[in-house]
């Protein structure tokens, strides 16, 4: 028996049909949500509170069969949303390395979702191309980074969805050069920290290469890489055969912090070749200031860099900035054009096509929101709010040092404090777990050489004085004498 489907109503006007006039009458509903939300976040327990599958088991299990209304959707985002969400854009928000938003960007991605580009050749999105060609030019400048990253050399920079990627593709482009030059990919050996962030194990398995391929390398007191021992391992590795093809140093470890030695790393890097990237996915940002800059020092023996606006700089999930010093082998390892892609911008050599600097074919138009983030911040409003991150980290460090049941182990040079209580690991955890049952504050944690310490990362856009005088009260009523 056959069916015949219903003749859809054409003429019927519905959301889908009229976006200028669904904006028009939604639009300003949607917003005093969004303002109510931020004005409001600081009523909500940080981390949410919900046990696993509560907001699924809220949700109706199938979907409507007919238009439902904005009033319903808000609704629902208070009634499930909001308690089901932890709230990364609260003032109390310490844990991890924070995903600041800003009002910029909120509004920015408004606009984004608006024009809807796909911007994944220059020809489909002229201006999603050159804003980013432009605007990470300017981040350079910002971060005064090498010259060799601007775009009006061989170098220049791309937008990602995460440093992961970021860190992906430059694995491809350093594998890709390696493997033209005739090494076997079983034979190369990759090197980082034992502190590295794990994007770079994985990034080099989806590259191909097996766990043992990736020569972790220990740290010192600081935490920073050992350069005696990297030079030892390159060395054992060619004595062995293989072929050292990427060193990966970290500015800004994601445990605690910890800046290995770029010069070294990047001295030995190009002594034997090898690609040198530089993850500074969180830290990357305190380079607006003259005062941190040494952090990069040896930046300019890089070959790729990346750093996450959406971490430290106030541009929200999801944008990362990868730069490399030649984009040659980046767009050799990634460019495969069919025909229906061909077309006469493409062929002039005179744009780029950022769809041959990343895996996927298609990218959104994320440049506006880093964009607009710059244009209203402004370079200044961007370097004060970072000094104030770092001023307020300071602060709680000198406080948790001059009290004599903590101890803050490392140094904490910029905006990641990490501290213990010196009756040791139980009372540690449970000094976290007291501070985040209160709802204010959310801390994370780590272990170093089996040691429990608090982390506090300070960065969030809202965070302010009064915020780290509640936490250090907190602290302070909680733990208990050393
Ligand atoms: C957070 C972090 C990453 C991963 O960042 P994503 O953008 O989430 O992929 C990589 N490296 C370091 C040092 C980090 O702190």
């Amino acid at each position: 028996m056959t069916v015949d489907p219903p003749v859809p109503d054409v003429s019927a006007p519905g959301p889908w049909t009229d976006p200028a006039g669904e904006v028009a009458a939604h639009g300003p509903e949607v917003m005093a949500w969004a303002v109510r939300y931020l004005s409001e976040v600081t009523q909500h327990p940080v981390l949410s509170q919900v046990e696993p599958g509560w907001v699924r088991a809220q949700l109706p299990e199938h979907p409507p069969a007919q238009s439902e209304g904005w009033d319903e959707i808000l609704a629902d985002l208070d009634r499930v949303i909001v308690p089901g969400t932890s709230h990364w854009q609260a003032p109390g928000w310490y844990g991890y390395f924070q995903a600041n938003s800003s009002a910029p960007a909120v509004l920015a991605e408004a606009i984004i979702a608006t024009l809807g580009t796909q911007g994944m050749l220059w020809r489909t999105g002229p201006a999603c191309t050159e804003v980013e060609t432009l605007v990470l030019d300017w981040l350079a400048e910002l971060l005064d980074l090498p010259r060799s990253f601007r775009s009006d050399g061989a170098g220049g920079g791309v937008i990602q969805d995460s440093a992961s990627s970021s860190t992906l593709v430059a694995t491809l482009a350093a594998r890709d050069r390696a493997r033209r030059a005739g090494a076997r990919l079983d034979d190369l050996v990759a090197y980082a920290s034992a502190d590295a962030h794990s994007s770079v194990e994985k990034g080099l398995r989806v590259a191909g290469l097996m766990g043992d391929q990736l020569h972790l390398v220990a740290v010192d007191a600081h935490r920073a890489v050992r350069s005696d021992l990297l030079i030892k391992a390159v060395q054992a590795d060619r004595a062995a055969g293989r072929v050292p093809f990427m060193v990966v140093a970290t500015v800004g470890t994601t445990s605690t912090h910890g800046v290995d030695p770029l010069r070294t790393m990047g001295e030995v890097a190009r002594e034997h070749g090898a690609w040198f990237h530089v993850d500074a996915a969180h830290a990357g940002a305190a380079a607006l200031c003259p005062e941190h800059r040494w952090i990069h020092d040896g930046l300019d023996l890089a070959d790729s860099y990346v750093m996450d606006p959406h971490k430290w700089l106030f541009t929200a999930m999801d944008l990362s900035a990868l730069w490399v010093a030649d984009r040659q082998p980046l767009v050799d390892a990634l460019s495969v054009t069919p025909e229906y892609l061909h077309n006469t911008a493409s062929g002039s050599d005179g744009v780029i096509d950022y769809r041959d600097w990343q895996v996927p074919l298609g990218r959104r138009f994320r440049a506006l929101k880093l964009w607009a983030v710059i244009r209203r911040f402004g370079g200044d409003g961007l370097r004060d709010a970072v000094r104030g991150h770092i001023a307020l980290a300071q602060g709680l460090a000198g406080r948790l040092a001059a009290d004599d049941r903590f101890e803050v182990p490392l140094p904490a040079p910029l905006n990641l404090v990490c501290f213990a209580h010196r009756a040791g690991d139980e009372v540690s955890e449970k000094l976290l777990a007291d501070l985040n049952a209160t709802g204010r504050v959310f801390l994370s944690h780590t272990r170093i050489e089996g040691r429990y310490l608090l982390r506090v990362a300070v960065g969030q856009t809202s965070v302010g004085p009064e915020h780290l005088d509640e936490l250090w009260d907190l602290i302070d009523r909680l733990a208990p004498p050393a």
